[in-house]
């Protein structure tokens, strides 16, 4: 496994429940640096969004069962993952309600939205106390959660077998669809996943295979609130500005942005924190740069039509690679693994519903 984010995290951890623990040994090569799991902001809601791609909403829909199973399973704490719901605004109540039908309509195939139900402003700000000047309506889905998505693959990583999956913190290069070279020399495989989001360009080049896919930039902050409010509350996604995570009753993340000119850049710019900040200026009262406690930077992995895909690499049957997650990565990349974890067994799995075939985004140039 090359990767050690949320998605080479996640397939190890599928490994490890289902094949026989006498017949799987995992390697997880992970290089970590400019890792988008670990800065996201990690919003899992993605029942609402505005994108139209089909095969992106029904990973992106089961995705999110499959994080709420995992954090059921394995029993994680609220600081890995929360079930508060969210709250997603629009300027009026007539948007709102075409929202509400949209959100009904979806629910039908997605059970795990729970309760739908409009706010008005002063009814966000109950829930929301820390907003003082909250002024648009709502809608709230108490199926919606955040994850930390450091300590989510933590987690996962925690609930393996030591003696089946093993965690080594290094930068690897593919030598060929078996072969991977580390510091300790060529290491032999019989299939390796390629888990490495927006790096996997380069990762492939060393065998001739040319990935659609590139980095973009993210930036979020934290901010130490002036007065603790209350534990527990909802994501608020407000229309046309960056979202609010209230990780604790006294702090909030604000994020995140979408830079695409920056390639592999990881400095926290000034600009940015002034534009996150400003979003909190407009709902918060008495927030400045001397709130931030806490910036985060990391690098998402996009393919030129957005869709994330899985597959096995062409002419590289046993050389597998899902990738491409986007914004939406912490909410899909648990499902994703599983997938590679089961392709990596031989089990059948139909990915037609998820992702457009491999060779929209991979071409072999041998
Ligand atoms: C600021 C920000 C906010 C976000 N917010 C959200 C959100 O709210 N909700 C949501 O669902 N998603 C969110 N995302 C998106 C999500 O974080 C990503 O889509 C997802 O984490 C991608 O996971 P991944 O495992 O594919 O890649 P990554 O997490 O980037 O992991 C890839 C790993 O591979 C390693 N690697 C690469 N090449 C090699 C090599 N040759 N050898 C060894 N290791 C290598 C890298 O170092 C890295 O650790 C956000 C992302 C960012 C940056």
């Amino acid at each position: 496994m090359i990767g050690g984010g949320i998605v080479g995290t996640s397939a190890a951890y599928f490994l490890n429940q289902l094949a026989p623990a006498d017949q799987v040994q995992v390697t997880l090569f992970d290089n970590g640096t400019g890792q988008a799991t670990k800065a996201a902001a990690g919003i899992i809601s993605p029942w609402l969004s505005k994108r139209r791609n089909q095969h992106w909403y029904h990973l992106a829909r089961d995705g999110a069962v499959v994080v709420k199973q995992l954090a059921t399973a394995t029993k994680m704490d609220t600081q890995t993952y929360a079930n508060n719901g969210t709250i997603i605004t629009r300027k009026d109540a007539a948007q709102v309600f075409d929202l509400e039908q949209l959100a009904r309509e979806r629910k039908q195939l997605a059970p795990l939205m729970g309760e739908i139900r409009s706010l008005n402003p002063s009814e966000i700000k109950q829930l929301l106390p820390m907003l003082t000047n909250m002024q648009q309506p709502g809608l709230f889905i108490s199926g919606g959660s955040w994850i930390d998505g450091n300590r989510f693959c933590q987690h996962l990583l925690a609930q393996c077998a030591q003696a089946m999956v093993h965690v080594v913190s290094e930068q690897v290069t593919l030598a060929d669809e078996h072969q991977l070279i580390t510091t300790g020399g060529v290491q032999r495989f019989d299939k390796i996943i390629v888990a490495t989001g927006a790096w996997t360009k380069q990762l492939l080049q060393s065998i001739n295979v040319k990935a659609d896919i590139r980095p973009q930039k993210g930036q979020l902050i934290e901010l130490q609130l002036p007065h603790a409010t209350l534990p527990n509350r909802p994501v608020l996604m407000p229309e046309s500005e960056y979202d609010f995570i209230p990780v604790a009753s006294d702090r909030l993340i604000i994020g995140a942005t979408h830079e695409d000119d920056q390639g592999f850049d990881l400095t926290e710019t000034p600009a940015a924190t002034t534009d996150l900040l400003q979003t909190a200026k407009h709902l918060i009262a008495g927030i400045s740069s001397e709130n931030v406690i806490l910036k985060r930077v990391g690098t998402r992995a996009y393919t030129s039509d957005y869709g994330p895909f899985i597959g096995s690499v062409p002419e590289h049957a046993d050389l597998l690679v899902g990738t491409g997650l986007g914004s939406s990565g912490l909410t899909t990349g648990p499902l994703v693994g599983k997938l590679l974890a089961q392709l990596a067994l031989d089990q059948t799995v139909d990915l037609t519903t998820y992702s457009k075939p491999v060779t929209n985004y991979l071409r072999s140039e041998r």
